[in-house]
């Protein structure tokens, strides 16, 4: 189902929502004239995502910027890749549909994205079998070497124990 079914309305009304939606989100917008890449000041979450209201969701801002410039959702099973590996970045020139597996190869060969990782993802590290190589874990996450072995080692989500559990009583200022 396409966020796009959440309006309930005429086409006239779309056609404002729309307009507005897109005001909206450009208001939040801040143009890179080194890089070209548009900079998204609204909210971020802890997932390093900037994120937008749009039709009463919040949806990743550069999942709605997709959405604004080809009108439509990417495909099934398909993710929206940065270019520029900026991961803040709203410009829908700078963005691409891709597989989630291209994409996190891209996003490991390029050396970015280098500690983004996803309250579950860690868990997931965390939980993995010992005999999975940090290599192994590298490319399935897409994050570097060097990130997995700081989780593996405690250095970093330290309040996320070896059993997956959160473990607020420890979360200090990383
Ligand atoms: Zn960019």
């Amino acid at each position: 189902m396409s966020v796009l079914d959440n309006f309930c309305g005429t086409q006239a009304e779309w056609e404002v929502y729309w307009k507005q939606a897109i005001d909206r989100f450009m208001l939040k917008v801040e143009l890179d004239g080194k890089t070209g890449c548009w900079i998204w000041k609204g909210c971020t979450i802890w997932d390093g995502y900037g994120h937008f209201r749009f039709l009463d969701k919040m949806i990743r801002a550069h999942r709605f910027s997709f959405l604004m410039y080809y009108k439509r959702e990417p495909k099934q099973n398909l993710v929206i890749a940065h270019t520029c590996n900026n991961i803040v970045c709203v410009n829908p020139m700078h963005l691409v549909e891709t597989t989630q597996s291209v994409n996190m190869q891209h996003s490991m060969l390029s050396g970015n994205k280098s500690s983004i990782l996803t309250y579950k993802e860690v868990q997931d590290i965390k939980k993995s079998n010992k005999n999975v190589s940090p290599q192994d874990l590298s490319l399935k996450f897409g994050v570097s070497i060097k990130t997995i072995n700081r989780i593996l080692s405690g250095k970093r989500w330290h309040y996320i124990s070896e059993d997956g559990e959160w473990q607020p009583q420890v979360l200090r200022q990383d």
